[in-house]
């Protein structure tokens, strides 16, 4: 263990702070920040515009230190997967998803997850810690560098998604610093509408996540009503559906046509009949809304199976008939497991998930 400060847990403000504590000008933070996230250099001796003996004094006392990769999958539709190591004992996954028109990296913001909804590999594991600000823009840092994004011109990641292991807005401090960094022009700079928070509906932190950044929106909702958000999505206990739903409302005000997302995981006799469908018709009048289906991707242990090809499609139609954009989402990565809800990493956990009472949130 070193006791170096990384540079990799600053954001633009904090790295500026940093840089005045020392003693030193605020535009270092911004020559540094362009080293590290335009050039991708994280070797202080490179990076020239820095004098000698701040150069001498970050490496006395800061690290840039990346999460480790220990494998790389490539699926045959091009979908990448990667396993990354983030202590001796933990580990997580951040999947790139190729598209003709875009690329979007799926990423992790937690080593596991407490939230224990019943569809989820992640959450069926347990939850161990919270990812630290380096470790999620770490993932975004090394996907760059494997695709080669450094060395070009080009954009190859043009869409962030946290929708990896974890529920980002339970470590709200570390995500949004994360979010800076992926929106400052300094950092990534992508435009705040391609980086999309999906959460399981941490009521709260959505109104903060508005105030704070106003990036895109997905909820996973997954039931129509109350009762079985109740037993499948067990946060609903917390933060009932109908608070849920008001907080989308909320988030939509003064976005214009942008909508939030609905992620609704198909399951066979669950969730998939057609009343359930009218049902979330009915859920989502107050604000737009497009919605996704997603079919369910089964892992290890679950007596879930997924809605067949014509119920989903059934669905579909009565959610399109009323107005609402939906579209049925490919399940991409299947030959590497790296689909929704599949990815597993190796979580040492602290709160199985017997305990998982333990952590208050349900
Ligand atoms: N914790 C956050 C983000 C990570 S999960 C959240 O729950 O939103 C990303 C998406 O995958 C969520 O919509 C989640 O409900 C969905 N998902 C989880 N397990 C799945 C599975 N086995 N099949 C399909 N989708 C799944
Ligand atoms: Fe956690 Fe999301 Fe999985 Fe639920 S679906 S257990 S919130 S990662």
């Amino acid at each position: 263990m070193t006791g170096k400060t990384n540079l990799l847990d600053y954001d633009r403000k904090s790295l500026e702070s940093y840089f005045n504590e020392i003693g030193d000008k605020s535009f270092r933070a911004q020559q540094v920040l362009k080293w590290i996230y335009h050039q991708g250099v994280i070797d202080y001796q490179s990076m020239t515009n820095l004098s000698k003996s701040l150069r001498s004094n970050l490496e006395e006392n800061t690290i840039i230190k990346l999460p480790e990769i220990i494998t790389e999958q490539i699926s045959e539709d091009g979908t990448r997967k990667w396993l990354i190591r983030v202590d001796d004992k933990n580990s997580v996954e951040t999947v790139f998803i190729p598209e003709n028109d875009r690329g979007t990296l799926c990423i992790s913001s937690q080593v596991g997850c407490p939230l224990d909804c019943k569809f989820c590999s992640t959450g069926q594991q347990g939850f161990n810690r919270n990812l630290t600000t380096s470790e999620i823009i770490g993932q975004v840092w090394m996907a760059n560098k494997a695709l080669g994004y450094f060395e070009g011109d080009k954009r190859i990641i043009t869409n962030i998604v946290f929708m990896g292991m974890g529920e980002p807005l339970l470590n709200y401090d570390n995500v949004l610093k994360s979010i800076n960094l992926l929106t400052d022009d300094l950092g990534f700079g992508l435009a705040r509408r391609r980086v999309t928070v999906s959460t399981s509906g941490i009521v709260p932190e959505i109104d903060r996540l508005k105030e704070d950044t106003n990036v895109s929106l997905a909820i996973s909702l997954h039931a129509s009503n109350n009762e079985l958000r109740n037993n499948i999505v067990p946060i609903n206990r917390s933060y009932p559906m109908i608070d849920l739903l008001a907080a989308c409302k909320r988030y939509s005000e003064g976005r214009g046509d942008e909508t939030v997302t609905i992620e609704y995981v198909m399951l066979n006799g669950v969730n998939d009949s057609l009343q359930d469908a009218r049902a979330l018709v009915k859920c989502l009048q107050d604000f737009p809304a497009k919605v996704n289906l997603i079919p369910f991707n089964k892992f290890p242990g679950t007596n879930y199976t997924c809605s067949n090809v014509d119920t989903i499609n059934a669905f579909r139609d009565i959610l399109i008939k009323s107005g609402i954009v939906t579209i049925t989402r490919k399940t991409r990565g299947d030959d590497i497991d790296a689909a929704c809800g599949q990815l597993a990493g190796k979580v040492a956990a602290k709160a199985a998930r017997h305990q998982k009472n333990q952590t208050g949130l349900i």
